[in-house]
């Protein structure tokens, strides 16, 4: 076990982020409600997920992580969590294909509800509020009532949770997740798709493939590998007495697990080393991930790689870049060669979304050029320093909303307030999820 760690020890360190609850009393008897609840996650599912990742350390497999910026109670429900599964799991064949290798489906989703934010306050107009924390913290309307912190929205969205994932977990197994399924709807995205005649190639050879499975015999009907599909969860682990309520000892291996997800990640806001959030996170043994942003330096990183992961276990750590289109290439091979001189055994993911947000007739939003773009540059930097870039990190949904720039359908500033439904960032529509995966694969194949 982690030295001097219990599952509260983050309680003695300073911390970030932290909401201001009204009631500390309520408080700490929902969490203790919340410590007897079920675990949504097990063990040996955590342990299967580093297992993938550490393959992917190892440069033989592609982490695939996407979802909400923030899940929303006003979202939840079966053809939301459906259409998001349909457009995940297309992107994750299509890569397959580029890659030629296994790609590792974790969702940002089932427990992503927690939001860091930059300022504490919102202004509008001459009327100033606490910020928008996401729903599992307090209400987004603009009302000084919906701002205050609630621990009862704790539960809603443990049980909200448990419910997508329920969802989650019968789509993956129960035969909807079925290769032929996802195949057909690709194809009837490139049909539909303005692109189609770019994007058809790399789908006839993706159909080529399954028709020669088929003819030597491997069929969904005779290959469970084609029927089900493993999919993860992750989070930002940034609630803390939430996450310590699921804080609970796995009976094979008397370690403690983060039983609130697969995977959880520390945002690029909570990562000071000596601070509540990294010492939560050293204690447990789930796969991990690390936002890396610009003012991180190289030590900085050894030093958070020696907390998090001292054992230099492949698989434990995700580093999640997200340095913004124009300044990729001035910080991510610093980071790179630190890494590599000391040996550090770590998946390297890009995230394109958080380092690419503007403001656009009053609403925040992403080029997809942008996003291309650092996907692109963070593929090249690798290339070049010899390393492999293991996965990519992104804010999607699977509904056709209003929210990034660009793509195939050329979205433009006066699109956005068509839909525009986020609870916080930006999200890729389905349509640019999709195109993202084939524009990654085309260069991933050369
Ligand atoms: C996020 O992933 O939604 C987020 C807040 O990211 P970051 O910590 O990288 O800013
Ligand atoms: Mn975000």
């Amino acid at each position: 076990m982690a030295q001097n760690w219990t599952p509260t020890s983050w309680r003695q360190k300073p911390i970030q982020q932290v909401p201001d609850y009204p009631d500390l009393a309520a408080l700490a008897a929902t969490e203790e409600r919340l410590a007897k609840f079920p675990p949504l996650v097990f063990a040996g599912e955590a342990r299967r997920l580093k297992a993938s990742l550490a393959n992917v350390a190892e440069g033989k497999g592609f982490l695939l992580q996407g979802g909400d910026c923030a899940e929303s109670f006003a979202e939840h429900g079966a053809d939301t969590i459906r259409d998001f599964f349909r457009a995940f799991l297309q992107m994750a064949v299509v890569l397959t294909f580029g890659a030629q290798q296994p790609v590792v489906k974790v969702g940002r989703i089932a427990g992503q509800f927690a939001k860091p934010r930059s300022s504490g306050i919102e202004k509008q107009g001459d009327v100033s509020l606490p910020s928008y924390r996401g729903d599992i913290i307090n209400g987004i309307e603009f009302t000084e009532e919906a701002r205050i912190p609630n621990p009862e929205r704790q539960i809603m969205a443990y049980r909200q949770s448990a419910a997508t994932l329920n969802l989650l977990r019968a789509f993956a197994m129960g035969g909807y997740a079925n290769l032929d399924n996802v195949h057909q709807w690709m194809l009837g995205f490139v049909k539909d798709s303005p692109q189609a005649e770019r994007y058809r190639k790399l789908a006839d050879r993706i159909s080529e493939t399954m028709d020669f499975m088929k003819a030597i015999g491997i069929t969904p009907e005779t290959n469970p590998n084609l029927r089900e599909t493993d999919f993860f969860t992750s989070h930002e682990a940034l609630l803390l007495g939430y996450e310590q309520a699921l804080t609970r000892v796995d009976s094979t291996s008397g370690d403690w697990y983060a039983t609130s997800g697969h995977m959880i990640w520390i945002g690029d806001r909570t990562r000071q080393a000596d601070h509540a959030h990294i010492e939560y996170c050293r204690g447990i043994k789930n796969p991990l991930g690390l936002k890396c942003g610009p003012s991180l330096t190289g030590d900085g990183l050894l030093e958070l790689i020696d907390l998090l992961n001292p054992t230099n276990e492949a698989g434990r750590l995700t580093l999640i870049c997200r340095f913004g289109h124009d300044k990729v290439a001035d910080n991510l091979p610093k980071l790179i060669r630190a890494v590599e001189r000391e040996g550090k055994k770590v998946v390297w993911s890009c995230d394109p979304m958080h380092g690419n947000t503007i403001t656009l007739n009053n609403y925040k939003t992403r080029p997809f050029e942008r996003i291309l773009s650092e996907v692109e540059s963070f593929f090249q930097i690798h290339r070049a320093e010899g390393t492999h870039p293991g996965g990519i990190h992104i804010e999607m949904t699977g509904n056709d909303v209003t929210e990034c720039t660009g793509g195939a359908r050329a979205l433009s500033g006066d699109d956005l307030a068509d839909r525009y439904h986020t609870h916080c960032d930006p999200r890729l529509n389905a349509d640019q999820a999709l195109e993202l995966a084939f524009l990654l694969a085309e260069r991933m194949k050369g």
